[in-house]
C-alpha cells in the first residue's frame, strides 16, 4: 500500500500539494510535494538522532543494516509491481536490482563488523626521544553527521532510496535524509516503509531516516543549503548535479557534494583485437548499448576504431544488431526529449555521418548510430557530452597517435575500456598514462554496464564523471565519503570512542 506521503522521523507527513508519478500504464498516484519545512524538520530529527546513532555499535548497526535488507524482501512483489509501472523497466531487472540492493546492504554490515574502514593508527607516546618527546597519537575515522541523498532516477532501488549511498551513510553511523526521485516516487515510499519497519525491529532513533518525496525543485535546494547537513551524495545529470555541486559550494561553511554525474565511457579498440574479432564485438557493443534503453551511466556510448577494412566490419556488425531493437520505455518523458536532443547535436555536428537512422517519440526510445574521425571529433568538444540511451558513435582514427590524442582529449570519464589481444600490449601501455587520468575505472575485453558492488570497485572519476574524482560511489570504498579522521592526542582511555580501546 501506498502511503502518498513523505517519512520523517517515524512520522509520515502529508501537505498541502501533492504532485502525481508518471506510471508507463494506468491511473497516476498523488504524492504529497516536498517543502523547505519538510526539510528542516527532517534535518533537525537528522541531527537529534546523531549523537546516539553514531555512538551504536558496528554489530548494531550491521543488524540494522540486515534488518532493512530483510524487510525489502519481504516487500519485493510490491516493489517490483510499483517500480515496472514508473519506470517502465521490466520485472526481472527490477528483481536483479532488489537483489543487488538488499546484497549492497549485508555487504556493508560485514565491511563494518570487520572494522577495517575506520583506518586505527597508534603512535604510542615517546617520553624519553630528544629533543622532544612525542605524544600518545591514536586515530580513526569517525561519522561527520547528516548526510543527504538523492537517488538516481536509472536505478530506482540500487542507487535510491536504500540504496549505496544510505546503506553507506548509515553503515558509517550518520543519519540519512533522502530526496526522493519525481521518476519514482511511490517505489521509493514502499522501500521507505522497509526502513522504517526496520528502524521500529533495531530500536533506533527515529531521525536516522527520512524520505522527502519531490515534486518541487526547492525541496532539493533547501536540503544541500541546510546548516545540519554535513556532505552530499547525488547520481544524476551534469546540470542538476553541476547546480546543487555549487549551492554546497556558496554556503557560509561548505560541504562536499559527491555526485556522480555523466559520463561517454569510450572504448577503444586495438589494431589486432579489431582483426581477429571486429565483427563479434561490433555484436556485443550493440547489446552492451541497448541494455536498458541505453540508460546506464556506464553505457559504452562512444567506440575509437583504426580506420580501413576492420573499422567497416566492425561498424557492419554493430549497425546490423542495433537495427534489430525495437523501441523501449525509457524512464521518464524528459529523459526520452533529452535523448532526441543529444540525437539531434551529434548528427548536427560537421563531419558526422549517419549509419543507422529509426524513428521514435513519446517516451520511448531506438537505437541511433553515427559515424566520424579523428580529426572531427577532435574539432567538436560537444561529440564528448553524453547522450544518456542507446546511442552509438564510432570514431576512425587515422593511426594509434590519433587515437591517444583522442584519449588525451576527453572529458573525466567513469570508465574506458580496451578491446584487446595479447599482440596489442604495446598499443595499450602507450595508452595507459592518458587512461589512468582519465577514468576511475579501466578495463579490457568487457563492456563497462554491470558495475560489481565489491572492494575493489571504482564508481567515479574525474569531473564530469564525478565531482569528486577521489571517491566512489558503489563498492566498499564508498564509506570513506561519510567519514573523516579524528587524531586522539594523550587522551585517556576511558574517553575514547570504544572502537580505539
Ligand atoms: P537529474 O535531472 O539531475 O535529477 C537528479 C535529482 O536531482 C532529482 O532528484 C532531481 O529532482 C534533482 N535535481 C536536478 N536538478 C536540480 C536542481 N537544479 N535543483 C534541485 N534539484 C535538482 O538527473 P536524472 O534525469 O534523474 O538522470 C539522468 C542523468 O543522470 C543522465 O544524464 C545520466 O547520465 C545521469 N546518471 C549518472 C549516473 C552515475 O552513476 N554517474 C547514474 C545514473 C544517471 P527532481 O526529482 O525534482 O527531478
Amino acid at each position: 500500500m501506498l502511503t502518498g506521503k513523505h517519512l520523517i522521523a517515524g512520522d509520515w507527513v502529508s501537505g498541502d500539494e501533492s504532485f502525481a508519478n508518471m506510471p508507463v500504464a494506468g491511473t497516476p498516484d498523488r504524492f504529497a510535494t516536498g517543502t523547505p519545512d519538510h526539510v528542516e524538520r527532517a534535518c533537525r530529527a537528522a541531527e537529534d538522532a546523531f549523537p546516539e546513532y553514531a555512538a551504536t555499535t558496528r554489530a548494531a548497526r550491521a543488524s540494522f543494516l540486515r534488518a532493512i535488507a530483510d524487510e525489502i524482501e519481504a516487500r519485493g512483489a510490491e516493489i517490483t509491481a510499483i517500480g515496472t509501472r514508473e519506470t517502465g523497466l521490466p520485472e526481472a531487472r527490477l528483481e536483479g536490482e532488489r537483489g543487488r540492493t538488499t546484497g549492497q546492504l549485508r555487504l556493508f554490515a560485514e565491511h563494518i563488523e570487520a572494522g577495517d574502514y575506520l583506518d586505527r593508527r597508534h603512535d604510542s607516546a615517546l617520553p624519553d626521544r630528544a629533543p622532544l618527546p612525542r605524544p600518545d597519537l591514536r586515530m580513526m575515522q569517525r561519522p561527520i553527521g547528516p548526510v543527504a541523498v538523492f537517488g538516481a532516477s536509472n536505478f530506482p532501488l540500487a542507487l535510491s532510496v536504500a540504496g549505496g549511498d544510505t546503506a553507506s551513510a548509515l553503515a558509517a553511523g550518520c543519519p540519512v535524509v533522502v530526496k526522493g526521485h519525481s521518476a519514482h516516487p511511490g517505489t521509493g515510499d514502499v522501500v521507505a516503509q522497509a526502513v522504517a519497519a526496520a528502524i521500529e525491529s533495531c530500536a533506533m532513533p527515529l531521525g536516522v531516516f527520512s524520505l522527502i518525496q519531490g515534486g518541487n525543485r526547492d525541496v532539493g535546494q533547501a536540503l544541500v543549503r541546510h546548516p545540519l547537513i554535513r556532505a552530499v551524495g547525488f547520481t544524476g545529470s551534469i546540470g542538476g548535479g553541476r547546480a546543487l555541486f555549487d549551492l554546497c559550494a556558496a554556503r557560509p561553511e561548505p560541504i562536499p557534494f559527491f555526485g556522480e554525474l555523466g559520463s561517454i565511457n569510450p572504448m577503444f579498440l586495438l589494431p589486432s583485437a579489431l582483426e581477429a574479432r571486429g565483427v563479434e564485438i561490433g555484436t556485443a557493443w550493440a547489446g552492451s548499448l541497448t541494455m536498458g534503453a541505453g540508460q546506464f551511466c556506464t553505457n559504452p556510448g562512444v567506440a575509437v576504431v583504426p580506420e580501413g577494412a576492420g573499422a567497416d566490419a566492425f561498424a557492419d556488425a554493430a549497425k546490423c544488431s542495433l537495427s534489430e531493437t525495437g523501441a523501449q520505455v525509457m524512464l521518464t518523458d524528459g529523459i526520452a526529449e533529452a535523448y532526441r536532443r543529444g540525437r539531434d547535436r551529434v548528427a548536427a555536428s560537421a563531419g558526422v555521418r549517419s549509419l543507422l537512422t529509426s524513428t521514435c517519440d513519446l517516451r520511448n526510445a531506438t537505437p541511433y548510430l553515427f559515424r566520424t574521425t579523428g580529426a572531427a571529433w577532435l574539432a567538436d568538444a560537444a561529440l564528448g557530452e553524453e547522450v544518456f540511451g542507446p546511442l552509438g558513435l564510432i570514431v576512425t582514427v587515422a593511426d594509434m597517435a590519433e587515437m591517444r590524442a583522442v584519449a588525451a582529449g576527453l572529458d573525466g570519464q567513469l570508465t574506458c575500456t580496451l578491446q584487446m589481444d595479447a599482440e596489442d600490449s604495446a598499443h595499450a601501455t602507450d595508452l595507459m598514462p592518458i587512461l589512468e587520468r582519465k577514468a576511475g575505472r579501466i578495463l579490457a575485453n568487457g563492456f563497462p554496464t554491470g558495475v560489481e558492488v565489491s572492494d575493489a570497485m571504482v564508481h567515479g572519476g574525474p569531473y564530469p564523471a564525478s565531482t569528486n574524482f577521489g571517491a566512489t560511489s558503489v563498492g566498499t570504498l564508498s564509506i570513506r565519503r561519510w567519514l573523516r579522521p579524528v587524531c586522539y592526542q594523550n587522551l585517556p582511555e576511558a574517553i575514547v570512542p570504544d572502537d580505539l580501546r
